[in-house]
């Protein structure tokens, strides 16, 4: 992987990190502000409560006045009965007395109403406290947990805001600006290549974009959605399985009627895989282009087997492992399968892997691994 993608990567993860700290210091004091606000709630119920008891209270001294105004009558009348000269006059002092008693009557029964809700009152006051006093708590806790809160995440912060800057200091500032342009669009500005798909847009990349990506050699962007592309490590392991796991490169046999050869330069096509096969008398040429595989030019057929057939084409090329029956060839028509192009690809690069290895280089004869000793 390229230092400049490794990097960021790094800086994606820092500008996501960065991104989540500010979110949640900011989320915070919302979250107080909320658990306040229920507070403030309880109290305005509790101050409800209170209020509610003092105007009972209130009421029921007015009663016990009117109650005490009307004894005083009460005993006044009884007074003045004393003295009254006519029938009439007792009578109606006695209505009186009557009266005020049984007004008495209904405020004694007013009183024991409120006595009744004073209870109810007296509970619900207490019901309040109690919540106040557990959301006071609560509340204190939140804040001094939301401070630590705070403060920690500050200090997260400032680490990731120092490793983004250092980062964005290595980066190649081209690249840098691209990948900050995208992510402001599109939020990030780094997409995985897997199965031969940008995983954020999940556009099929071509095989010559998919080759470099994988050869790591230069920063690609992916045609449609401008994220700079990349291969995790673990993957591009995946993708050449069989060179890791076969250690030794297995050698084509060298009288196999069919051989594969990679030239890096090949007429007007560039890079080529070229396909020669024996059939009977004859040899059969056909040649692909590497990267799209697409067939160039026609099937050439000479006589001779392919070793006497083309021998210009053979020299100086990489042979590599590869064999298809000819009726699946006929069936390609004119373009290869990526399979098939994968296949000869990881074979390219063990025999390049080989060949570097051993200190040789592809365009000198000797630069034909397999064609020397096989296997
Ligand atoms: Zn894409």
């Amino acid at each position: 992987m390229l230092p400049d993608i490794e990097n960021l990567l790094r800086l994606q993860e820092a500008d996501k990190e960065i991104r989540r700290l500010q979110d949640e210091i900011a989320e915070l004091p919302k979250r107080v502000a909320a658990i306040e606000q229920k507070l403030a709630g309880t109290k305005a119920q509790l101050e409800k409560a209170q209020n509610a008891i003092k105007t009972d209270e209130a009421a029921r001294r007015k009663h016990e006045t009117t109650i005490s105004d009307l004894r005083g009558k009460i005993s006044k009348y009884r007074d003045q009965s004393l003295d009254v000269k006519t029938n009439d006059q007792y009578k109606a002092l006695l209505h009186e007395i009557q009266f005020a008693e049984k007004e008495i009557g209904a405020t004694e029964d007013k009183i024991l109403e409120l006595m009744v809700d004073a209870d109810t009152r007296a509970s619900e006051v207490k019901a309040a406290q109690a919540e106040l006093k557990e959301e006071t708590a609560e509340i204190e806790e939140e804040k001094e947990a939301a401070r630590q809160r705070t403060a920690a995440d500050e200090k997260e912060l400032a680490e990731w805001n120092g490793k983004r800057n250092q980062l964005r200091a290595v980066v190649d500032e081209d690249l840098l600006r691209h990948y900050e342009r995208v992510s402001k669009f599109r939020g990030s500005g780094l997409s995985e290549v897997r199965d031969h798909k940008c995983l954020a847009c999940q556009v099929m990349l071509r095989p010559q974009t998919y080759n470099e990506i994988r050869s790591g050699q230069q920063t690609i962007i992916c045609d449609s959605c401008q994220r700079i592309l990349y291969m995790n490590p673990s993957e591009e392991l995946v993708e050449q399985k069989p060179v890791l796991h076969r250690p030794r490169r297995h050698h084509p046999k060298i009288d196999a009627p069919q051989a594969w050869y990679y030239r890096e330069n090949y007429a007007d096509a560039g890079e080529v895989y070229l396909s020669l096969t024996n059939a009977g008398t004859q040899a059969s040429r056909r040649v692909y282009e590497i990267h799209t595989g697409r067939m160039v030019g026609d099937i050439l057929i000479r006589e001779g087997d392919y070793r006497q057939a083309f021998p210009e084409d053979i020299t100086g090329a990489i042979r590599l492992n590869g064999d298809w029956p000819e009726e699946e060839l006929e069936a390609w028509g004119t373009e290869a399968p990526m399979v098939v192009l994968d296949s000869l690809y990881a074979d390219l690069e063990a025999a390049r892997y080989e060949m570097s290895a051993r200190g040789t280089k592809a365009q000198t004869p000797a630069a034909v691994p397999s064609e020397q000793a096989a296997g």
